[in-house]
């Protein structure tokens, strides 16, 4: 498997979740919360958070995927909803991997106004500096990273590499970009 240089350690994350759960724990006291995860990137990062939060909470899930396989230029952004059931009158908290353009989360956050949630906030495990076109500060924010393509996590390169416990810069020479 090609070189990952590792940016965050298992245990760095496991911390940082543990104090976002805390965080999500105490702001969300007797709200019906349901947390939206984008698929398929924040799949670890929800199985993780959700155990710190002590609440009674319900988990729905979306697919957005804006890279297209051997590629780490985004492409059109495709959302599927059909694991996302009623929203109206819910807390909303969208969670995902990462915060890059901000596209993702921006049109999320509209399509839950739109289907009636009470509330909507974001929640991401990583921030990419100098990339955002989207204004859109998140609720809660676990790391603020440099502008690199990153795996690990449940972040893949190409469908592979989401297994890995921490978040890694994948070696550049093993990237190839398709415009
Ligand atoms: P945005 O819409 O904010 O530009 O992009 C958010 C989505 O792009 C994330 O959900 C993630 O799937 C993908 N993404 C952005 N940066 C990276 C990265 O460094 N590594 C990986 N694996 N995915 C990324
Ligand atoms: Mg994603």
């Amino acid at each position: 498997m090609p070189a990952v240089n590792i940016l965050l350690t298992e245990a760095q994350i496991e911390e940082r979740v543990r104090q976002l759960g805390r965080e999500i724990e105490s702001d969300y006291q007797g709200k019906p919360l349901t947390i939206v995860a984008v698929l398929t990137g924040s799949l670890i990062l929800l199985a993780d958070l959700v155990r710190q939060i002590h609440l009674p909470l319900r988990v729905a899930l979306l697919q957005a995927s804006s890279y297209k396989g051997a590629t780490t230029s985004a492409g059109a952004l495709i959302i599927n909803e059909a694991f996302a059931p009623d929203v109206a009158g819910r807390d909303v908290l969208l969670l995902d991997d990462i915060l890059d353009t901000g596209h993702t989360l921006g049109t999320l956050v509209h399509r839950m106004h739109e289907r009636g949630a009470a509330s909507v906030r974001t929640a991401v495990l990583l921030r990419k500096v100098g990339r955002q076109e989207v204004h859109l500060e998140p609720d809660y924010c676990g790391f603020v990273i440099p502008d690199a393509f990153v795996v690990g996590y449940g972040l893949d390169y190409n469908d592979d590499y989401r297994h890995l416990p921490h978040v890694g810069v994948l070696d550049e020479s093993q990237v190839r970009d398709h415009p």
